[in-house]
């Protein structure tokens, strides 16, 4: 068998072109705003592709930009001048905050109506119950990438691995939103391969390269790869990629250091899964699409409509 590859992008375009026609239609601009703290990386291209998608498609967007050493309380003022300002439906803290500033209480500040990240308790504890919550963007991502790859998920059996707050946690309570019989594994998980191959829909959220390997894929299944992970060995890259897509990677470790890899070993998962999301190109792209609407929604329900 080789896996059918579920592109997120045309997904991923789909969900932002309704999200930029319902705002043209509102009469006002949602407006998102997007605190990073420090220098790292991989936050600023993140944060970087947010402001720039939410101005593409018509919503206000503001970057706010404190200094590694910024003291927690001026982050928490900085939360709470959002909070306050009507302009503002949005509000996302990009994580990970330094180590003075303490996350938790962050998030936590965050008006549960303006927390378009859904990490606020009030929020998860909405989605726990089953009722109208801000969900987060990933998890939400991933939904939409199998109902609109028209893969059904009511009464599968769906196998998380992976149960952080961010995404494996969220991503269960999705799937029993949506009617799957969910079953949850981490780090403490014994004979995992026996448990996630009786898996309709695999997700692995580890944040480990290549982890989930073809024993731990049963025949059929729709594997979805949520892992980013940087893979700078080339031998290790050779037993990840197939001999088609390995020259390509090779060719991206020797310019920029690094191939972008998930958690789930790509070469071995098409030979036993049926539906495939590839890393770079699959759940990743949905993240910011989910936030954008997850701003119209936060916006429409702030001003009533
Ligand atoms: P965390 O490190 O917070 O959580 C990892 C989870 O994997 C933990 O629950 C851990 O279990 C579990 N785990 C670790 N090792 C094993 C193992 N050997 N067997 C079974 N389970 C294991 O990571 P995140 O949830 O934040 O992220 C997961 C992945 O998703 C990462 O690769 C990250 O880069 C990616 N990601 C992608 C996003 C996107 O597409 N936009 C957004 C967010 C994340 P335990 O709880 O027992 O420690």
């Amino acid at each position: 068998m080789t896996a059918q590859l579920l592109s997120g992008k045309p997904i991923a375009e789909a969900i932002k072109a309704e999200v930029a026609a319902e705002v043209a239609s509102l009469g006002y601009r949602p407006g998102l705003a997007v605190v990073r703290v420090g220098e790292d990386p991989a936050s600023a291209v993140y944060v970087g592709s947010k402001v720039k998608t939410t101005e593409e498609l018509g919503m206000h967007s503001e970057h706010i930009h404190l200094p590694a050493d910024a003291s927690h309380d001026g982050v928490l003022s900085i939360v709470k001048e959002l909070n306050a300002r009507d302009d503002i439906d949005g509000i996302l803290v990009q994580l990970p905050l330094p180590e003075q500033v303490r996350d938790r209480e962050i998030l936590e500040e965050i008006d549960p109506a303006k927390d378009v990240d859904g990490f606020h308790p009030m929020n998860v504890g909405r989605l726990s119950q089953g009722y109208d919550a801000l969900v987060p963007c990933t998890p939400a991502g991933v939904i939409q990438i199998l109902k609109r790859s028209g893969l059904e998920i009511a009464g599968r059996h769906a196998v998380v691995v992976g149960r952080s707050n961010i995404v494996g946690k969220p991503m269960a309570m999705l799937l029993l939103q949506e009617n799957a019989t969910v079953t949850i594994c981490h780090s403490r998980t014994r004979d995992l391969p026996a448990i996630t191959q009786q898996a309709d829909i695999l997700i692995a959220a580890i944040g480990r390269p290549g982890f989930i390997r073809g024993e731990h894929i049963g025949d059929g299944a729709t594997v979805v790869d949520v892992g980013i992970n940087n893979v700078s060995d080339q031998d290790f890259a050779s037993e990840l990629f197939s001999e088609g897509e390995l020259p390509k990677r090779i060719a991206a470790i020797e310019k920029r250091g690094f191939t972008l890899v998930g958690d789930v070993n790509p070469k071995e998962a098409v030979e036993r899964a049926a539906y495939f999301t590839p890393v770079p190109g699959g759940v990743g792209l949905l993240t910011v699409a989910m936030l954008m609407r997850n701003t119209l929604e936060a916006a429409k329900a702030r001003r009533g409509r």
